[in-house]
């Protein structure tokens, strides 16, 4: 021990600097979207010392330093652990009591190392906190650092000292060999033995007895070295990080209280940088506990000397267009940080989706998929836009009505990548052929369609019947039947609509859960393979039904917004649907006890009709279900085994009228037993 009178002067240190990369902010939007979402009980995060810092010493974070290991090649230097306080509201950032958090932090950080035997090494003596509040609305991240340190706790010191030569050479050389090992020790405090040579601090320094710490050792030969990062000549002031094993040196090391101890400052990041000073240190009293601490100091100031929190932008480093899929991600994911935890979005986002028909349910329903977060469109029309078109149809605008008219599908697509860049739209300009509308000549044309027509089919998840004729749905019902496809289809009338979606078998390839629950009392069940199409309740094949037809009933005349509804509840339907995969369907049965109050069992986002028939006049709608009609002339058994048979031949038959649906289905004998009074067909029911 120094046993000369203990000087007065008072050791000064250099505050540490932080610098954070920007993609340390990208990956905690994604964390804090994703994972932590409310919690804001903190996140052990790592920090690197950097090595040559400059004038000051540096700790830096970067994307790497959530990962639950750490090791970053690119960052050089100790690595640390601190701890990430991002608080929910920016009012709560700004008034919180900052003294008071640091003191806590600070108290439970010496806690936790002191219920440790030892330290694992020496760079957990280096704490920080990061507190924060992410605006992830507009990319604003607030935050400030701080480096918890005592402030009741002063050292004093003497001169630097020169090394005396023989020990000079020595010491440089087995330093030398400690440190610049690669990988480096991730040792920025480490003890010289004049005898023993290098040892760790946890050679000297165990947890559960600190009286014993150093007890029994000759001080003269131990000098406590700690790497300098800044290329500053003196020593004075001392860096910051000294200042935090200061303190954990007085509440470990009772035998070192009121002593002075030789410290080494180690500074250079290569052999031949190296640079070593001498200085004795004197500590204060013993402290037994962090807790006894109550003045902490340690938050950062900003350039200005200032101590406030900082806010870094990223909206500058960010393609518009990714800020655009992050903020539509982000509006979706809030769903799942309150109100719907499990909500899968990744299986939305993924589903590819067929439109067919691009007119007042296509625009709607174009839009309500891209607000639910789908980004794989295909948008299929055969018709242009029409001076009437753009007031109704949403994508479409007046210019597009002019000189003919755009073609409707392709319009849609731009427009629709005019609103998300990043989406995959495609527009098909395709006319669907339908039952009772002959070809005529056009044979070869009409089979690239009906090819073209499969295979977008084949290659969607979710097929949407958005046409404004009842004939250009069968097709695709089949189609979709036979590939089986989940259709959704809506339908307009002046001042109702139907929605419904078609009867799916099981296919293993969507991860969802089923609605959980059995068939409650008073209530009947049908399974997703068992429900009907929008064919289901007919009795007669489709034909052309724009023959003989005044204009008010060959366009889709409705009340203007009840495409709005029909559009919503499509989407909505199938997000339901995507959730739970071949959900079935309920509907109570008629004569069931109308005291029973047993509801109808619920999925994630509510019940999963197989129909809605809404009617705004009367301002009702009605959940009807329906099971699928083993006559039916576009997804009965008979129908999808002549189209495995005789494939283009048989659609193109049918839409010569050559063949008959009525015949193939088995609908012609169902016919004349209706007449004879035999058939008994109930099968629709609702609640
Ligand atoms: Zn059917």
């Amino acid at each position: 021990m120094a046993g000369v009178a203990i000087p007065d002067r008072t050791l000064k240190f250099l505050p540490l600097r932080s610098f954070i990369n920007s993609d340390f902010w990208h990956k905690y939007a994604e964390i804090k979207i994703d994972i932590d979402r409310l919690d804001d009980s903190g996140r052990p995060i790592y920090g690197t010392l950097a090595l040559n810092s400059g004038k000051c010493t540096m700790l830096e974070v970067a994307c790497s330093s959530f990962n639950a290991k750490y090791h970053d090649e690119s960052q050089q230097g100790f690595r640390c652990k601190g701890i990430l306080l991002n608080h929910n509201t920016l009012e709560y950032f700004k008034s919180c009591d900052k003294n008071m958090i640091l003191r806590n932090q600070a108290v439970q950080f010496y806690h936790d190392l002191m219920k440790q035997e030892s330290i694992q090494s020496s760079a957990d003596l280096v704490c920080f906190v990061l507190l924060s509040f992410a605006d992830l609305k507009t990319y604003k991240f607030f935050h400030w650092f701080a480096f918890p340190v005592p402030t009741e706790l002063t050292y004093r010191h003497d001169d630097e000292q020169p090394i005396l030569s023989n020990l000079n050479e020595n010491l440089k050389i087995t330093i030398s060999q400690f440190l610049y090992q690669k990988p480096m020790p991730n040792e920025p405090f480490f003890i010289y033995h004049a005898i023993k040579g290098i040892k760790l601090l946890p050679d000297y320094i165990k947890h559960h007895n600190t009286d014993a710490n150093f007890r029994d050792e000759n001080m003269e030969h131990i000098y406590f070295c700690y790497y300098d990062p800044t290329s500053v000549t003196n020593s004075v002031p001392v860096s910051w990080h000294l200042r935090q094993m200061l303190t954990y040196l007085v509440i470990t090391s009772p035998v070192l209280a009121e002593q002075g101890v030789k410290f080494i400052r180690v500074t250079g990041s290569t052999p031949a940088e190296l640079q070593l000073s001498l200085m004795t240190i004197y500590l204060p009293k013993h402290v037994t506990d962090a807790n006894d601490l109550k003045s902490w100091a340690g938050w950062e100031s900003d350039g200005n000397g200032k101590y406030l929190p900082r806010v870094t932008s990223l909206n500058d480093s960010m393609a518009p267009e990714s800020i655009a899929g992050n903020a539509v991600d982000l509006n979706l994911k809030l769903m799942k940080w309150r109100l719907i935890p499990t909500l899968n979005l990744a299986a939305i986002k993924q589903v590819k989706c067929l439109l067919l028909g691009a007119g007042t349910l296509g625009c709607n329903v174009a839009r309500s998929l891209m607000a639910w977060g789908v980004t794989n469109i295909t948008i299929l029309d055969c018709g242009k836009v029409s001076i009437s078109n753009p007031i109704r149809q949403t994508l479409y605008r007046f210019d597009d009505a002019l000189n003919g008219g755009r073609p409707k599908a392709t319009t849609a697509s731009e427009r629709l990548l005019d609103i998300n860049p990043a989406a995959k739209i495609v527009g098909v300009d395709l006319k669907i052929p339908m039952p009772g509308h002959p070809i005529g000549q056009r044979l070869a044309e009409t089979k690239e369609i009906l090819n073209k027509l499969e295979r977008l089919i084949k290659e969607n998840d979710i097929i949407y019947l958005l046409t404004d004729s009842r004939e250009s749905r069968w097709l695709p019902t089949m189609l979709g039947a036979f590939y089986n496809k989940t259709i959704i289809n809506a339908a307009l009338g002046f001042d109702s609509y139907l929605v419904m979606r078609h009867g799916k078998n099981e296919d293993n390839n969507i991860d969802a859960k089923t609605v959980v629950g059995s068939c409650p009392a008073g209530f009947r069940k049908i399974d997703s393979c068992d429900l009907g199409c929008y064919f289901c309740n007919d009795i007669v094949a489709p034909g052309n039904s724009m023959k003989d037809r005044t204009l008010d009933q060959q366009c889709t005349v409705t009340r203007p917004a009840v495409s709005n509804m029909a559009a919503a509840l499509a989407v909505e339907l199938m997000v339901s649907l995507i959730q739970h995969g071949n959900a079935p369907a309920y509907y109570r049965i008629p004569k069931s006890d109308p005291f029973c109050r047993e509801q109808e069992p619920e999925g994630l986002l509510g019940i999963i009709p197989h129909s809605i028939r809404g009617n705004i006049a009367t301002l009702q709608s009605m959940i009807t279900a329906t099971e699928r009609y083993r006559n039916c002339v576009a997804c009965s058994s008979s129908v999808l085994e002549r189209y495995a048979c005789n494939k283009e031949d048989f659609i193109i038959n049918v839409i010569n009228g050559t063949e008959s649906l009525e015949t193939v289905a088995g609908l012609n004998n169902i016919m004349s037993s209706i007449v004879d009074g035999n058939e008994t067909k109930v099968k629709h029911c609702s609640i």
